[in-house]
């Protein structure tokens, strides 16, 4: 599979076991840069609350689920933020190609490739971690991109999740034994 494309810092991974920090911060600027430049070239508004969730989603490079989300972004010692709001506010930012929902993990994690957000993509999801990885493939988008015509199905979301244990964990497991 070809990798997607990394992102200015060469640092395509999101894995939770990553070290970058300072890599991090940076990748979430460009990325909300992005996405306010994104809003604007659409005549759409990047609300506070749309951008205090993207902002938490970049600032964890693993999927947050919605309710946890809401405890990240509310304000300390305030009302905690309504789970409508924080749905609304995704739907928003998934539609708009900055975010992936994560079906088999009910959560979400940004996205840092610039893509359609029609585009077809796979997920490496760590079962022993929880590191996500985003990857994707011409021969992928255009298997899907067959299937789909030849049903006559018009494709809105596409996104295939593969569940498994990464390659570091791997190593672990493998340096455990020995
Ligand atoms: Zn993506
Ligand atoms: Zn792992």
């Amino acid at each position: 599979m070809t990798k997607l494309q990394p992102d200015e810092h060469g640092h395509a991974h999101a894995h939770g076991l990553c070290q970058h920090a300072h890599d991090h911060s940076r990748h979430a600027a460009a990325g909300l840069a992005r996405a306010e430049k994104v809003c604007r070239e659409r005549g759409l508004r990047l609300t506070p609350i749309r951008r205090k969730a993207l902002e938490a989603l970049y600032a964890d490079h693993k999927p947050v689920g919605a309710y946890d989300l809401a405890d990240r972004i509310s304000p300390p010692g305030g009302r905690r933020l309504a789970p409508i709001s924080i749905y609304r506010a995704l739907d928003f930012l998934v539609e708009q190609g900055f975010v992936h929902r994560l079906s088999s993990r009910n959560a979400f994690i940004a996205c840092p490739h610039g893509h359609g957000a029609n585009e077809a993509v796979a997920f490496l999801i760590c079962e022993v971690c929880g590191g996500v990885d985003e990857d994707s493939s011409p021969a992928m988008r255009q298997a899907i991109r067959g299937m789909a015509e030849g049903r006559r199905f018009e494709t809105s979301y596409q996104v295939v999740e593969i569940v498994g244990r990464c390659e570091h964990c791997r190593e672990e497991a493998a340096g455990s034994r020995q």
